[in-house]
């Protein structure tokens, strides 16, 4: 899957938005997004002041983009992902979000073992994290009811984790996971549902989008 490598910040001023990507960083005066918070490139600035109505087109488009941009998600596993919510019964956009949600850096970052999901993503590809005793490196790996992921035993040594526990203590925890911080891992109590979903979303946008 296509990764990232423009800077996080461009991508929350390109949104027009915060989309906390960084983690802790974005709650500082030093989050890019509260010193500039127009749009960038040579032009960004003009293009802040001359955007006054924006097309029904333009806000699918963007709202899919955003959605794409909070989780990591290329746009060709991001349409896989609207397709099978599409098949499902039940809210497509309710589904579609859930499946982002089950995601297996998703959970570790939501579990508070990462600072964001990029970062919690890498842990995973690097192979500290297993899934029900197994090791686990795919990122995209969606997590079920019942599911209990770890950091493994022989990362617990490594300098990140270490001290992993106490910085965790500080993050919640959405109750769709349990977390246990003496062995670094969480179990899941079952599906995420809407209002587990932290960003601002407006799925509705997301489906129009892919369904002109
Ligand atoms: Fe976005 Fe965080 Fe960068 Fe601020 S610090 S612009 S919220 S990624």
């Amino acid at each position: 899957m296509g990764k990232y490598t423009e800077p996080k910040c461009k991508l929350c001023r390109r949104e027009g938005e915060k989309l906390f990507l960084k983690g802790q960083r974005c709650f500082t005066p030093k989050c890019a997004f509260e010193r500039r918070s127009f749009p960038p490139g040579e032009h960004g600035r003009d293009a802040q002041f001359k955007r006054r109505t924006e097309s029904e087109y333009r806000r699918q488009l963007r709202e899919k983009q955003k959605t794409r941009r909070i989780y990591g998600v290329s746009e060709k596993q991001f349409r896989r992902y609207f397709r099978t919510a599409l098949q499902k019964r039940g809210l497509t956009g309710e589904i579609l979000l859930q499946m982002l949600e089950r995601r297996l850096d998703n959970v570790v970052f939501r579990l508070g073992y990462a600072e964001n999901r990029s970062q919690a993503r890498q842990l995973v590809t690097h192979g500290h994290f297993n899934v029900n005793d197994r090791r686990t490196d795919i990122p995209s790996m969606l997590v079920r009811s019942g599911d209990n992921v770890e950091v493994r035993a022989g990362s617990h040594k490594r300098a990140y984790f270490k001290d992993l526990a106490a910085v965790a203590e500080t993050r919640t925890v959405p109750a769709w996971l349990d977390r246990d911080l003496t062995h670094l891992s969480g179990k899941v109590l079952q599906d995420p549902d809407r209002r587990d979903v932290e960003a601002t979303i407006n799925e509705q946008l997301i489906i129009e989008y892919y369904s002109r």
